[in-house]
């Protein structure tokens, strides 16, 4: 797209609780950034988005969502049309591995040459390339790590996370390209660690649902939260059809109250993070960061003698 990104990147994922209106508000104020749910009925969102004295912050911090169905198209272009100041569309599908999801982003490339397209997910380095090869300027990355997510026990599918944000951030890199890394955020620390890793953005689900601005019924002190593939999140598309199982799952978040007691907590951590290896920039944060293999099955709580 030729266009420049500043501001923290760090995104709030486009799920039910938590890429919301609200958040994008919130967030943008913080020069943080969300992806929108997919739903977004267009006149609705033109009128809130061209009656928001925020509006010039919002769409240099806020990316509307699609799938790549007929429906989907439609709605999107009629989104993109109507707010011709929209900067950025995420382009998200639960598996990015097919002729027809990269023809779509191609085809978005040829029709908005000056938007800043997101797509994935992928987790491996050759489809990042083609991603980018395509057109899409920001390849999200992430497959199974997801807080709500149950591919990797329904389905066997996976890859770690880790790994894919290393290995995908170094193909990207090498034709000027950026990733998200998507899914498997639970605290400030593995923040760090996924900048660590060379991503340029990293997505939250999770780590923002729960808090006012996600929305959700507080009750005894929780909040729903639930993945997009969950029949839960489907109903309002007809439901989970027959021959597919829900690869998300339904939890209950303890209530957090204003999200930015959240991004206080994340934003702390990544500064000491920063400070603590001496990184004077977040995008070197990547080069100053050393990461060490630990014995199998190792885990943060393990206590070595
Ligand atoms: P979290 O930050 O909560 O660990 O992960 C958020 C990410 O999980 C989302 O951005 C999305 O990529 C993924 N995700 C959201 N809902 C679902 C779902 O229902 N199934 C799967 N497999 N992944 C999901």
């Amino acid at each position: 797209s030729q266009r420049y990104y500043t501001g923290i990147p760090i995104m709030a994922s486009n799920m039910d609780g938590v890429g919301t209106w609200d958040m994008a508000l919130a967030l943008a104020k913080n020069n943080m950034f969300t992806c929108l749910v997919k739903e977004e009925d267009p006149a609705f969102f033109w009128d809130w988005l061209n009656n928001n004295p925020y509006k010039s912050d919002l769409v240099q911090h806020m990316a509307v969502s699609t799938g790549v169905t007929d429906i989907d198209e439609q709605r999107i272009e009629k989104t993109l049309n109507l707010n011709k100041s929209l900067e950025y569309v995420c382009i998200d599908v639960a598996n990015g591995y097919s002729e027809g999801f990269l023809d779509f982003v191609k085809r978005f490339r040829e029709k908005y040459p000056k938007l800043t397209i997101i797509a994935g997910n992928v987790v491996t380095p050759d489809i990042t390339e083609e991603l980018l090869l395509r057109g899409a300027d920001i390849v999200k990355v992430g497959i199974g790590p997801g807080s709500v997510c149950t591919t990797r026990v329904k389905t066997g599918i996976g890859y770690p996370q880790l790994s894919a944000v290393i290995e995908c951030a170094d193909a990207a890199h090498g034709l000027s390209g950026h990733i998200i890394a998507d899914g498997g955020c639970s605290s400030p620390g593995d923040v760090v660690k996924a900048f660590a890793a060379g991503a340029d953005f990293v997505m939250l689900g999770g780590m923002m649902a729960g808090t006012d601005q996600g929305g959700g019924e507080v009750k005894d002190g929780h909040v729903e939260f639930y993945g997009n593939s969950t029949t839960k999140a489907q109903e309002d598309f007809g439901g989970v059809q027959n021959h597919r199982t829900s690869e998300g799952r339904i939890v209950r978040l303890p209530y957090k109250g204003d999200v930015n007691n959240a991004i206080t907590d994340i934003l702390g951590g990544l500064r000491s993070g920063c400070t603590y290896v001496g990184a004077g920039e977040l995008k070197h944060l990547s080069k100053c960061a050393t990461f060490v293999q630990t014995k199998n099955g190792a885990t943060h709580n393990t206590v070595y003698k």
